[in-house]
């Protein structure tokens, strides 16, 4: 059966090498926005790409505003201080999901709290987000008090997961009624929708990320999308050092950060967006032969998109039945040059989030145990 199943790999994803789990493809105009770049000599924070991108960004995605950043991590970063996360906040997020997420909240000076996934979604059970705010919190002066630790609930963090959409309305239903503000990391979901929205226009703010195993790269890069006007403005201020507008004088009205995407990577990154529809059909088609392959393969489950869900099928992925099987299946493959992945570990089991507050997490325990990612890139 195993050779079976490295024969299907190989045949997908023709190449002489090892076969990568998701590589960018730059079939666009890639070169020639480069090229302008340099020509014009803006390569830095202040140029035409950054401009045209942050339009076709929030255009493609229908929201309001989209305001570039280095990277998805900074982008988390801002939108949590504008939702005003501080070091007397915590934040509600789920365990399956990468540090970036985590990190985020600490640099606040916030904790996490971990509440579990659903196991269809992969992405933060509305029901465990519900449970938690039911039996821990309580509102007082409209705030959302932890009272096992006095502290506020500030924000709620959902990540949709490898790009399938968790339940994102419920999500956002909960946050209002306990005056939790609600920030997508979408860093994973650029172009899946939940009943015809995209991901990230749910919440107060959504985040994405461009590094260079996402969807469409950058190289390095991300954005913060959001409706609300002067949340855009105060995104654009405290990610360009919080300048204040001046012809020549250099003056800062608050900490500010040096978060703003370089003109370079937003040539590439315009170039890439261009290329975004296509890149989700490409990927659809494969998600679809995966899937028909693997009904026919006993003990391997392909992770299908959940309902109402249209995924961008950023990275594929399958389940087994048993740690010890995810193993055999991650040894055989790795070993025969076609790279897989297990999931991430679990955030709550990482030293630095270990005493964080955690619900009852049967669901991202199971699925770390059983999970394994398999070769995504787009085919040409
Ligand atoms: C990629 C990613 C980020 C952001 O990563 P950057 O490398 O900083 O752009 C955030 N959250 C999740 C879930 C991610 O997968």
């Amino acid at each position: 059966m195993h050779e079976q199943i490295l024969d299907f790999f190989r045949s997908l994803h023709n190449t002489a090498g090892v076969i990568p789990l998701h590589e960018p493809k730059f079939i666009g105009k890639e070169k020639e926005y480069l090229n302008e770049c340099i020509d014009t000599n803006f390569v830095s924070s202040v140029g035409k790409f950054v401009d045209r991108f942050e339009a076709m960004l929030a255009e493609y995605v229908s929201s309001g505003y989209a305001i570039a950043t280095v990277n998805g991590t900074a982008a988390l970063h801002a939108a949590m201080i504008l939702a005003g996360v501080d070091a007397n906040s915590e934040v509600i997020t789920q365990p399956l999901t990468f540090v970036a997420t985590c990190n985020a909240i600490s640099y606040c000076g916030a904790k996490p709290v971990f509440v579990d996934v659903d196991e269809d979604t992969l992405g933060l059970s509305p029901k465990s987000l519900e449970t938690f705010l039911e039996t821990k919190t309580k509102l007082i002066d409209g705030k959302c008090i932890n009272q096992a630790t006095g502290k506020t609930i500030k924000a709620c963090i959902p990540m949709h997961t490898f790009g399938h959409p968790c339940r994102i309305d419920e999500i956002a239903q909960i946050c209002n009624k306990f005056n939790v503000v609600l920030i997508e990391d979408a860093a994973e979901s650029m172009g899946s929708r939940y009943k015809e929205k995209h991901t990230g226009t749910f919440g107060r703010m959504g985040v994405f990320s461009f590094n260079g195993n996402k969807i469409i790269t950058s190289g390095g890069g991300g954005a913060i999308i959001t409706d609300d006007q002067n949340l855009a403005k105060q995104a654009e201020h405290i990610t360009t050092t919080a300048k204040m507008p001046h012809e020549w004088e250099y003056a800062h009205d608050m900490i500010g950060y040096n978060y703003r995407m370089p003109n370079i990577n937003a040539a590439l990154l315009c170039a890439q967006l261009e290329k975004l529809d296509y890149f989700l059909e490409n990927k659809r088609s494969l998600a679809d032969e995966y899937s028909e392959f693997f009904s026919g393969v006993a003990g391997v489950d392909f992770v299908a998109e959940p309902q109402n869900a249209r995924s961008n099928y950023w990275l594929n992925a399958v389940r087994l039945h048993s740690e010890d099987k995810r193993d055999a299946f991650l040894r055989v493959t790795n070993e025969n040059g076609i790279m897989t992945r297990p999931t991430w570990k679990l955030m709550n089991e990482l030293d630095m989030f270990k005493g964080c507050e955690c619900s009852d997490l049967s669901n991202a325990e199971r699925l770390h145990k059983e999970i394994v990612n398999i070769p995504s890139s787009v085919r040409i």
